[in-house]
């Protein structure tokens, strides 16, 4: 029997696991695969939905379902966090002590905010990256009544649009309100230019001198300082603010730090084939691998369809049929009412549009949708 391990149930663990069972049906029924989820948590949560949630657009128990309820039939699911994994040896431990052995393994542990990493920012700073943090940000925009709202990006952070999206939601928000007049945004980013990629940057730089939005680039917050609300930077500037909104860095599993299988939780990782570098059978996808490509659930997503090929053609024929591509598509709210979207692969950029309303109720469709997609219905 091939045992197959998943370790993760997010996004990339749940669309490869369901990828799997049904590419490996036959297999599964007769005994002859296994496959096995561990995950740390009995239930999944579609994450991009709190950025809406920050805006009181969506509440935080709409977000969440049963993982067991999202699985084929036939994929065994256990609540049991991997605690030390030995490649090597095709051996995971789990923190109830059991050991789980394999033929193959992927990894999809995803990553974690750490709003805590910058000097200030935890205690003065709001963010959506949390179901918590983003009731507070709620919170704090709905009692919102004017002056500086600062916009400030640690990297490497999770969703490359949500720098831009909680901005434009902001404005259409304050004007909703009818106080954009009283509010003044300055958006900050880390590199010379107002997005990682290029013309996502050169799209948004002419929305916002058409909205008023202020920006300033090669802007790396150092720390905050909550009694004279200022922001410092790495290169030297300051930043007033009445409303602090961050971006917060991000880093991957403790565990995956911890076993060194990464530095910052990040897995060194074969760009096309998605192995774990120096390991034939053990792969990684989602936010954990060190590719340096959007940490989305797309990308997770395009992976897991390239792995349930490669695995089960493996399973089946004994070598794997493609190579992950670099896809990743991305929507971006543009306002309250209009959205575009970037899709983009290692050769290929991104060429934003201008801003529609079918493409935001596509993406507030797609809201929906999540949980067919990552059963792997559509
Ligand atoms: C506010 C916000 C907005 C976003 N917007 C978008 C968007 O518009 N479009 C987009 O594509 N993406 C978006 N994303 C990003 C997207 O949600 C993530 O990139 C995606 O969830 C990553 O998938 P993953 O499988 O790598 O990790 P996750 O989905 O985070 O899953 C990780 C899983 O690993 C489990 N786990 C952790 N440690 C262990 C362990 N030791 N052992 C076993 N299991 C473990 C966890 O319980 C979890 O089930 C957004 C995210 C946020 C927070």
């Amino acid at each position: 029997m091939k045992k197959i391990l998943i370790v993760g149930g997010g996004m990339g663990g749940t669309i490869l696991a369901n990828n799997l069972a049904r590419r490996l049906r036959r297999e599964l029924d007769k005994g002859d695969v296994k496959i096995t989820m561990l995950s740390a948590s009995d239930q999944h949560m579609y994450q991009p939905g709190l950025l809406y949630v920050a805006f009181g657009k969506a509440m935080p128990d709409e977000l969440y379902r049963d993982q067991a309820s999202l699985l084929e039939p036939g994929i065994e699911f256990h609540v049991d966090p991997v605690e030390s994994f030995h490649l090597d040896n095709n051996q995971v431990a789990t923190v109830s002590g059991k050991t789980y052995d394999y033929d193959y393994i992927a990894i999809a542990t995803g990553s974690q905010a750490k709003p805590d990493n910058i000097p200030g920012l935890l205690e003065h700073g709001h963010h959506v990256y949390t179901e918590e943090a983003a009731l507070k940000t709620w919170e704090a925009l709905s009692s919102f009544e004017g002056g500086n709202v600062a916009i400030v990006t640690g990297v490497p952070h999770k969703c490359p649009m949500v720098p831009l999206e909680i901005t434009f939601m902001m404005h259409d928000y304050f004007k909703d309100r009818g106080i954009l007049d009283q509010v003044s945004f300055k958006y900050t980013y880390p590199i010379g230019r107002l997005h990682s990629l290029v013309n996502v940057g050169k799209w948004a730089e002419k929305e916002f001198d058409r909205l008023g939005i202020e920006y300033e680039t090669l802007f790396n917050p150092k720390e905050v300082d909550g009694d004279s609300r200022q922001v410092h930077s790495e290169e030297g500037s300051t930043l007033d603010y009445d409303l602090l909104i961050a971006i917060p860095p991000h880093k991957g599993m403790d565990t995956i730090e911890s076993n060194e299988l990464g530095t910052s939780g990040w897995i060194p990782t074969d760009r096309a084939t998605l192995n774990v570098e120096g390991h034939d059978n053990a792969f990684v996808l989602g936010d954990t691998t060190n590719l340096p490509i959007s940490k989305a659930g797309s990308t997770a997503h395009y992976e897991a369809e390239v792995l349930g090929e490669n695995i089960a053609a493996q399973v089946k024929h004994g070598r794997r049929v493609r190579d992950y591509d670099g896809k990743v598509f991305c929507f971006i709210e543009a306002g309250k009412d209009r959205a575009t979207f970037a899709s983009f692969n290692y050769t290929t950029p991104p060429d934003p549009q201008p801003p529609t309303e079918t493409v935001h109720w596509f993406k507030l469709a797609y809201n929906q949708l999540y949980w067919n997609s990552v059963r792997g219905l559509l």
